[in-house]
């Protein structure tokens, strides 16, 4: 079976989970990846429930191997993240994602949101203030236009440090969203000490909302939750216009997800948005 799966996604998905040599080798060649340019940053627009209004757009990395496959990035940022390859890639992500913002001002959107995501190695590192910064100089845009997503649990994992990042983030006037919420099973009081700006309620939750009563119940407490601690709450993995219905009706401000738009190159980004304005 490994030789017929050989250099496919599902080859990587059955076997580096367990095997520590097959995990060796799949960041050995992400490291290659890296350094010949094989990684690459696709763009998910975000919009408005109500009025469809596309808002922004979430960065989210690439691997395409050099047999060009496809390596999710659900199996190579773990690595990433373990090895502190993390650090570099998700500066690169950054920059990427900051240029595209550039672009998206010159293009005539001055309030353009990019959304990137931040790992805990990149949060805890002493130099990412100092990076972010320099980001933001360099490539001359606002922190306005960006915004740091961060997972519930790694919130959850070292509020003391979060908390002070947080500050700093903010300082820049970069916005923060806790990715992935509902999962984390963080308290009230733990939310409502952390300044961030935007909840991003999981895909599973949207997904169940849709199945059962149970899970519209659940869907709606969490983007009560959201709301009532005075946070824009936006949807990932929207897919039909039903769920973007129901979502809107449980008062959830945004969303995202197939319905809108796949995750897209820079140039079809730029034709969405085009499209979306006239
Ligand atoms: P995430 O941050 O929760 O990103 C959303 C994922 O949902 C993306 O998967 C996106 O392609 C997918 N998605 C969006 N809309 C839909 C939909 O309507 N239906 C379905 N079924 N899926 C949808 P992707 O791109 O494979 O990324 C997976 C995860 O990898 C991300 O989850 C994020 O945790 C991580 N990731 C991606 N890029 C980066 C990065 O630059 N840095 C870090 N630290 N993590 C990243
Ligand atoms: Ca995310
Ligand atoms: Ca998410
Ligand atoms: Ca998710």
């Amino acid at each position: 079976a490994k030789a017929q799966h050989r250099g496919s996604s599902q080859y990587f998905s059955s076997a580096m989970g367990t095997d520590a040599r097959e995990r060796f080798k799949l960041l050995k060649g992400l490291r290659a990846g890296f350094e010949e340019n094989r990684l690459f940053v696709v763009y998910q627009p975000q919009v408005e429930l109500e009025s469809g209004r596309s808002i922004g757009a979430e960065a989210l990395l690439r691997w395409r191997t050099e047999e060009g496959n496809f390596v999710p990035p659900d199996q190579f940022i773990p690595l990433a993240e373990k090895s502190g390859l993390i650090i570099s890639i998700g500066e690169f992500v950054l920059r990427t994602a900051c240029h595209q913002v550039k672009r998206m001002l010159e293009l005539g959107y001055p309030d353009f949101r990019m959304c990137v995501n931040v790992s805990l190695a990149q949060f805890r590192h002493p130099d990412f203030i100092a990076t972010l910064q320099r980001a933001l100089r360099d490539i001359g845009i606002n922190g306005h236009n960006l915004e740091l997503e961060i997972t519930e649990s790694m919130a959850m994992e070292d509020t003391e440090l979060v908390m002070h990042v947080l500050a700093e983030i903010k300082r820049c006037g970069i916005t923060v969203a806790i990715d992935d919420f509902g999962t984390g099973f963080s308290s009230l009081s733990h939310l409502r000490q952390l300044d961030v700006d935007r909840l991003k309620i999981d895909r599973a939750f949207v997904r169940e909302a849709q199945s059962s009563t149970a899970g519209s119940t659940i869907a709606q407490m969490v983007i009560n939750l959201g709301r009532g601690l005075g946070l824009t709450v936006i949807a990932e993995g929207i897919e039909g216009e039903e769920q973007r219905q129901q979502l809107l009706a449980l008062g959830c401000h945004e969303g995202q997800g197939y319905l809108f738009a796949r995750p897209m190159a820079a140039d079809q980004l730029e034709q969405w948005m085009e499209q979306q304005t006239q």
